[in-house]
């Protein structure tokens, strides 16, 4: 009797299934997130309910137990849940379905024979949330929300050694706001801070799925372009450059146009290190401020 309550009680889910994986117990903590009543599903097989566990490798693992009385864990990371239920609204969580850590193990008769099947379910959605925060803001800049420079650099290494194995090309763009200061002197702080947000976004939204676009520093930004050759990289560049060029900064009832300077390099032979491609890069850039700004030049 107090066994059934604290079943009823207990904050995670408990599932028990016959051998034929029919349910034969449906804790009230289920039967809540789930939302399907005990008396409902009790009797059924459990892959009728939920045909996501129709799986082999889940039904290996009830195999695993009911056969050897072996333990299985079902890991958040690995498989996001085995139940889906909606996320409990009492935080902001991002993800859809509730975040899962489940483990499943033998539950045995008088003669030490395995007779069910158990499975818990630990709610770890707010947990998940919070490594996924963590993990964003380690590889996202605050202010502009694109990759800040620590990602950058780690996609840059990948990508560096992807080069060597398969010689596929790789390009990088190094641009930089012209005359950026007098922005902030003029209109304020919170102006420039304005004008780095839409220039993130515009460009964000201009580079395929596979372009990696970075802040690099205060009003300097880096896109990686693999599967890109020199040439085409300096027309993703001319067009960055025209997409600012056009492009109204609405700020506070008034528009602050503004442009924006560009060098392009590509990964060859000789560059024998992703900091001499960021180099090349740069010098390009530089060579744009000196002849100009509002330019695209291309490593030499
Ligand atoms: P150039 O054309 O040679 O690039 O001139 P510039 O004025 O853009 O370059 P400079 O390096 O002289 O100035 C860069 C300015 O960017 C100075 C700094 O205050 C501003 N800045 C850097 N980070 C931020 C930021 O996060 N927000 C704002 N509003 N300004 C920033
Ligand atoms: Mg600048
Ligand atoms: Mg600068």
């Amino acid at each position: 009797m107090i066994i059934t309550q604290i079943f009823d009680l207990i904050n995670i889910g408990i599932v028990i299934l016959k051998r034929d994986l029919k349910v034969y117990k449906w804790n009230h903590w289920m039967e809540l997130h789930s939302e399907i009543d005990a008396d409902k599903i009790i009797g059924s097989s459990i892959l009728d309910f939920f045909p996501n566990l129709n799986t082999p490798k889940f039904l290996r693992s009830c195999k695993s137990v009911l056969t050897f009385g072996n333990f299985c864990f079902f890991s958040q990371r690995l498989h996001h849940y085995l139940f889906p239920c909606k996320s409990a609204s009492y935080f902001d969580s991002k993800f859809e379905y509730m975040q899962q850590s489940c483990a499943m193990g033998p539950l045995r008769d008088r003669n030490n024979n395995i007779k069910y099947l158990y499975i818990y379910v630990h709610d770890v959605t707010e947990v998940a949330d919070y490594e996924q925060k963590l993990l964003e803001m380690n590889m996202k800049d605050g202010l502009t929300e694109i990759y800040n420079r620590r990602f950058l650099e780690v996609r840059l290494k990948e990508e560096f050694e992807r080069h060597k194995r398969y010689s596929r090309s790789f390009s990088i763009i190094m641009f930089d706001i012209d005359f950026f200061k007098k922005i902030n002197d003029v209109h304020g702080h919170q102006c420039g801070d304005f004008v780095l947000k839409s220039i993130s976004s515009s460009i964000s939204s201009i580079i395929r799925e596979t372009d990696c676009l970075s802040r690099y520093g205060g009003e300097e930004f880096c896109c990686l372009l693999p599967e890109t050759s020199l040439d085409s990289a300096l027309e993703v560049a001319e067009r960055f450059r025209t997409a600012i060029l056009e492009q109204e900064n609405n700020f506070s009832g008034f528009s602050v146009k503004v442009t924006i300077s560009l060098g392009v390099a590509e990964l060859r032979e000789e560059i024998d290190s992703p900091d001499i491609l960021l180099k090349k890069a740069d010098e390009a850039l530089y060579e744009a401020k000196r002849t100009g700004r509002n330019r695209v030049v291309a490593m030499s």
